[in-house]
């Protein structure tokens, strides 16, 4: 026997502590209405885990617990053990005795417990399935409910015939797997959805991590050519202000010494300038010479002429002498003295006639004249020599005075030309030295402007150089910006070329590394700056993440094969066993009925559900009643019967009688196949007349060698097979007592 006992305390109408112990195979239950007995069945119902409250008859959970009545107050918990004995470990937990035991309290908080250690329905409930104690209720058959499984629909029936054939183990089973499937297949959708959620982001920052990583490529190449063309840059530089400074030196050397010719051969120049005084000296020394020329030229003149009278006058005297010697010895002729007679006579003969003296002594002065022509006319040489010796003197000693003055011009003149071809020596000289000097200057000024155009040059190569070392150090500034310090060190970056090589290599073969540069680095803005080594962690994080999220559904995708195969092998279990469990019940059913029945056929068979379309799935019909507009639903047991000499088929057209025996011939058909450790039958035989009762008590019998029996009964020979027997009565108090009585007192109770 496994069932021990049930204890109630506070359970409906059982106030007080009550112990049933079922010491028999068959156990009765006997009052009269109303006294409490049924609420005995629905005890070991709430105990072993039913969930409908209606099905105990109530509301509400608080309709299960001890309402009060005039005498005693309500309870505020019911509560329900129900003990059994595991000795045999029909249970399977590691205890020879376990109490099951369920509470239930006012504010509706239920409590599960097994050997007082609280736990949750479901232990409850898999504890009892695997001892075919399942809890659709199969073994309790509450009152009125014999033929509930007739009732039922195919897919109810089916699940009780489950529970019967102790395939619940299973299904529980299953439906956990299923569950489990269900939240791994939640779970991979979920896991499914954050990996599509974070996809994008990854996208984005593999993006960003690709430009990054193309970037830092580019960075890298960057500072490679950045390396060689700073180096190449620098170097050309230096080379080139080394040979500038070199270049410059010579042609500025020259300049500075052209400069200072310049200047020496200018100060020439400047007393060039000085020699027109000298010309106008030389002008003013001609003017004087011109003046002592022409005084010369008067005094020789004048020396001349009196050279000329000297001998002029030496020859007149010359003459003088001797004409005065002829003349002196001339004749007078009688005319030439009349004549002047004449005159004289004339003259005579006015001043007689004049009377004044002043007249007369004019005219005498005039005789005197005439006279002195006459005689100067006639005897010119008259005229004394000596005279003329005096004359001849004065010349000469003019003459001597001329040859003085002459002597003293001649020396002027002599002195003027000697300053004169002196100035006019020096005159030339400083032509000369001025013609030269003008030469050096035009020379030195072109070779100056040829310097200037050299210098010009080399100051338009040192400009460029200079551009070329601003451009550097602005590029080396940038560069190192852009790819870090490392690049400060170009000096040291090893080209493997001489500094010769580098300076004449062709510029434009550097310019092109410049332009390389250039477009990298304008790449390289517009990839944007910062180092992005947020990005990378974000990213690697972001892939780690995906990475394992990966891993993850990969995991649940292999438990949920693994719950799926699981659940096959349950479901292949559940369909082999249940149909070689109906196909027990069925011999068992077809025996129980028509021992029942004396005859006749009855049989379980295993249909699908048929549903209207698209109507209410509570509207069930069974499979060929209707052929049009139905699907199929899901699988169930239908019961098909036919009785002994009537043409009666189908569940529908039993009477009372007939559909309790049904029943019960079922009832016991699942219980003889799968028996369960114990049955509670609330009045099931209620409806049966004493030859059915007869034929019910020899099946209890019967079935009561498989299963323990609590028999809830008014039946007479129900109660006579009863090993042990419990009357329940309820007095004025309204509380539901408990004695043991024996036949006789029972038959007294029960009425
Ligand atoms: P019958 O032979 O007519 O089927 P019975 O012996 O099976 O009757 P029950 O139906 O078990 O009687 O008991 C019903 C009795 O239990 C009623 O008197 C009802 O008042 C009482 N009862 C039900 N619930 C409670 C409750 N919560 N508190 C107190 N009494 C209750």
């Amino acid at each position: 026997m496994y069932l021990k006992s049930l204890e109630l305390s506070g359970f409906k109408s059982f106030a007080k502590k009550s112990i049933f112990d079922f010491t028999s195979d068959i156990s009765g239950i006997v009052g009269p209405n109303g006294s409490g007995k049924s609420n005995v069945a629905e005890a070991f119902s709430f105990a072993l885990g039913e969930q409908s409250i209606k099905s105990l008859r109530g509301k509400r959970g608080e309709d299960l617990i001890f309402n009060g009545s005039k005498a005693i107050p309500r309870s505020n918990r019911a509560s329900v053990k129900v003990v059994f004995d595991n000795s045999k470990k029909f249970l399977d937990i590691d205890f020879d005795e376990v109490v099951v035991e369920r509470s239930v309290h006012r504010d509706g908080i239920n409590q599960y417990f097994i050997n007082s250690s609280q736990v949750r329905l479901r232990d409850i409930a898999e504890l009892l399935a695997s001892a075919n104690i399942g809890s659709s209720g199969h073994h309790i058959i509450s009152q009125g409910e014999a033929d509930r499984i007739l009732n039922a629909n195919i897919k109810e029936r089916k699940e009780m015939i489950e529970d019967a054939l102790g395939l619940k183990v299973f299904q529980y089973k299953k439906q956990e797997s299923a569950r489990k499937l269900e939240k791994t297949e939640e779970n991979i959708a979920q896991v499914e959805s954050l990996r599509k959620e974070i996809a994008p982001h990854i996208k984005f920052l593999k993006k960003q991590v690709d430009k990054i990583e193309k970037s830092i490529a580019m960075r890298d190449e960057l500072k490679e050519l950045s390396l060689e063309y700073l180096k190449r840059e620098s170097e050309y530089i230096s080379y080139n202000e080394n040979k500038i400074k070199k270049e410059r030196h010579t042609p500025q050397e020259e300049l500075n010494i052209l400069e200072n010719k310049l200047q020496k051969a200018k100060e020439i120049l400047l007393k060039s300038e000085k020699s027109d005084e000298k010309s106008e000296e030389l002008i003013e020394i001609e003017k004087g010479l011109t003046s002592i020329r022409s005084e010369k030229d008067a005094v020789m003149r004048d020396l001349g002429r009196i050279e000329g009278q000297i001998a002029y006058e030496e020859r007149r005297i010359e003459k003088e002498k001797r004409e005065q010697k002829e003349l002196e010895n001339r004749t007078v002729n009688f005319n030439e003295l009349n004549e002047i007679a004449q005159k004289v006579y004339n003259q005579i003969d006015e001043a007689k006639e004049q009377d004044d003296l002043s007249e007369v002594k004019s005219t005498l002065e005039r005789v005197g004249s005439i006279i002195k022509d006459f005689i100067s006319t006639t005897f010119s040489r008259e005229k004394d020599t000596r005279v003329d010796e005096n004359e001849l003197k004065n010349l000469k000693s003019k003459k001597s005075e001329l040859d003085e003055k002459l002597s003293d011009i001649s020396q002027n003149e002599s002195s003027y030309n000697k300053k004169y071809s002196a100035l006019k020596k020096e005159i030339e000289k400083d032509k000369d030295d001025s013609r030269d000097a003008e030469r050096e200057v035009f020379a030195i000024m072109s070779r100056q402007s040829e310097l200037r155009g050299v210098l010009g040059k080399i100051e338009s190569t040192e400009s460029a150089i200079s551009h070329a070392k601003e451009d550097f150090e602005r590029e080396l500034q940038e560069v190192a910006i852009l790819v870090g310090r490392a690049v400060l060190d170009y000096e040291n970056h090893d080209l493997g070329v001489d500094t010769e090589e580098i300076a004449n290599e062709e510029r434009s073969i550097q310019e092109e590394r410049r332009r390389k540069i250039e477009k990298i680095k304008i790449r390289l803005e517009e990839f944007g700056g910062g180092s992005g080594e947020e990005t990378m962690k974000e990213y690697k994080e972001a892939a780690e993440r995906d990475e394992f999220l990966g891993c993850e559904i990969a995991d649940l995708e292999k438990s949920a094969e693994s719950l799926k195969d699981l659940i096959k092998d349950l479901e292949e279990k559940l369909s082999t066993q249940f149909k070689s469990g109906i196909e027990k019940i069925n011999r068992e059913f077809q025996n129980f009925f028509s021992l029942m029945f004396g005859g006749g056929d009855a049989s379980l068979s295993v249909i699908k559900e048929k549903k209207r379309k698209k109507l209410d799935t509570d509207l069930t019909v069974i499979e060929g009643e209707l052929d049009m507009g139905e699907e199929e639903g899901e699988e169930g047991i239908d019961i098909s019967v036919s009785l002994p000499h009537k043409r009666i088929k189908g569940l529908v057209m039993l009477s009372g009688g007939e559909r309790a025996l049904t029943s019960i011939a079922l009832l016991f058909a699942m219980s003889q196949v799968n028996p369960p450790p114990f049955l509670v039958l609330d009045e099931t035989d209620a409806a049966l007349d004493e030859a059915n009762s007869k034929r019910y008590g020899d099946m209890i019998e019967t079935l009561s060698k498989y299963s323990q029996l609590i028999l809830i009964t008014h039946n007479r020979e129900t109660m006579g097979r009863a090993g042990i027997l419990y009357g329940v009565t309820m007095g004025a108090d309204g509380i539901s007592k408990l004695l043991s009585v024996k036949f006789e007192e029972a038959l007294q109770i029960a009425k």
